[in-house]
């Protein structure tokens, strides 16, 4: 059905490869390309498919990315490199007349700030190209706004409350350890928290509010409020939204490295003089702590991310409930990487799918829930991250 070049060869990239391979019928030519092509030809040893290509490519360069594009010509590009490359690839994209997927927001490098002005500014561009941009199909961003569609279309006449969840309970046994890219996760966590209510955002100091969320089959944890980047387009795509949150749970010990990083200064994303060199320090940590791609094999337990949504059903206040478990041992023992990975992956190559087979083409820029969720939910329950759902239960947020 079409040809699909995946940029970035980690734990993500790994992940959408091997699920990319196992749909032939939607994917019918593959390749990888990466900053380091030996990544990729490992990804392709793992896959053990010698018909998908490999190439190395910097994703910050334009012209390498078009010269690229324009040799292999794909249909759709699934951007798992990292969001600072967001809008080179959307560039090249736009030069070769190719179609786009990612699964975070762009972030410019030198200053952690989360928000889809930047990509959405390429709207018009898209559509007068007569090309489809996806935006963040990952899981959260992503799912998180395909459940609420979904919630949306089925079960609501208005959404007002909505309360995004992330659990992960896994333990990798190691003292301290990102779950992806430890310079993306560190900038995002330190940043102020800030959700919405009654139509304007409130910010709060970083990981100030927490409070006990029990999720299905793992129980009570601390969750704390966090900005994550789809709640800027779910309260625009669904105006009905009086408040909307975001909560991811922490361990006490992962909280504790955190804060000692963060006041020995290893979080900064400034430059230092280094031994007559400039260096950012938050890079250099990322090149000591362990590589969240080699987590999998001793992971034990399971994430489980969903939506709690309230609002209105026929004149009466409806509750529901959507969420995914994953196992880390069981995405490990299908991919080689750990739950967060594949959480992330599924989708993503989802994503692709839905373009290839003309359910989610539109030209433009666009956020994933301004897409018919059913195929995608359908799909979800194929690929491995099947979901449940909870109407009109006791809803604890
Ligand atoms: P990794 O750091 O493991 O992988 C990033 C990959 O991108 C590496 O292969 C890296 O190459 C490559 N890369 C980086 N810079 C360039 C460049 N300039 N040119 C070409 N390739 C480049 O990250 P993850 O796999 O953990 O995360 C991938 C993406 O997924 C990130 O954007 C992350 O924010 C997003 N994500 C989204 C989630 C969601 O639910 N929506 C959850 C988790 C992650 P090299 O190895 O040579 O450095």
């Amino acid at each position: 059905m079409g040809k699909v070049l995946i940029i970035g060869a980690g734990g993500v990239g790994t992940v959408v490869a091997h699920k990319v391979a196992q749909n032939p019928d939607v994917f019918t030519e593959i390749m990888i390309a990466s900053r380091t092509k030996s990544k990729c030809d490992a990804v392709v040893k793992a896959i053990g498919n010698p018909n998908i290509k490999t190439a190395q490519v910097d994703a910050d360069n334009v012209d390498e990315l078009v010269a690229l594009f324009n040799s292999f010509k794909p249909e759709i590009v699934i951007n798992v490199a990292l969001p600072y490359q967001d809008l080179t690839i959307m560039e090249a994209c736009l030069q070769s007349g190719v179609n786009y997927l990612d699964t975070a927001n762009y972030e410019p490098k030198d200053v952690a700030h989360f928000e889809y002005s930047w990509q959405w500014a390429y709207k018009k561009r898209f559509e007068d190209a007569g090309l489809t941009a996806i935006l963040g199909c990952g899981f959260d961003p992503g799912v998180s706004g395909i459940y609420t569609a979904y919630a949306a279309k089925h079960h609501f006449d208005e959404i007002q409350y909505l309360d995004i969840v992330d659990c992960n309970a896994g333990n990798h046994h190691k003292a301290f350890a990102t779950n992806f890219n430890p310079e993306i996760n560190i900038r995002e966590i330190t940043q102020n928290g800030r959700y919405y209510e009654n139509g304007e955002w409130v910010t709060t100091k970083p990981l100030e509010i927490h409070k006990d969320l029990t999720y299905p089959n793992i129980g009570p944890r601390d969750s704390y409020l966090l900005y994550h980047e789809e709640l800027e387009s779910l309260v625009k795509n669904f105006p009905t939204i009086k408040r909307a949150r975001f909560w991811m749970t922490f361990g006490q010990e992962y909280l504790t490295h955190l804060r000692v990083i963060q006041n020995i200064g290893m979080a900064r994303i400034d430059e230092v003089e280094y031994n007559g060199m400039k260096i950012v320090p938050l890079q250099f940590l990322k090149a000591v702590l362990p590589n969240p791609q080699d987590l999998g094999e001793n992971y034990e337990g399971e994430t489980s991310i969903g939506c709690r949504i309230r609002g209105l059903k026929d004149g009466k206040e409806r509750t529901y409930y959507v969420y995914n478990n994953c196992s880390h041992q069981e995405a490990y023992k299908e991919t080689g990487m750990q739950g967060v990975s594949y959480t992330t992956g599924v989708p993503a190559m989802i994503g692709a799918m839905m373009f290839l087979k003309g359910l989610w083409k539109k030209p433009g820029v666009w956020n994933v829930e301004e897409f018919n969720p059913d195929p995608f939910m359908e799909q979800l329950n194929k690929q491995g991250l099947p979901w449940h759902e909870i109407i009109d239960g006791d809803l604890e947020v």
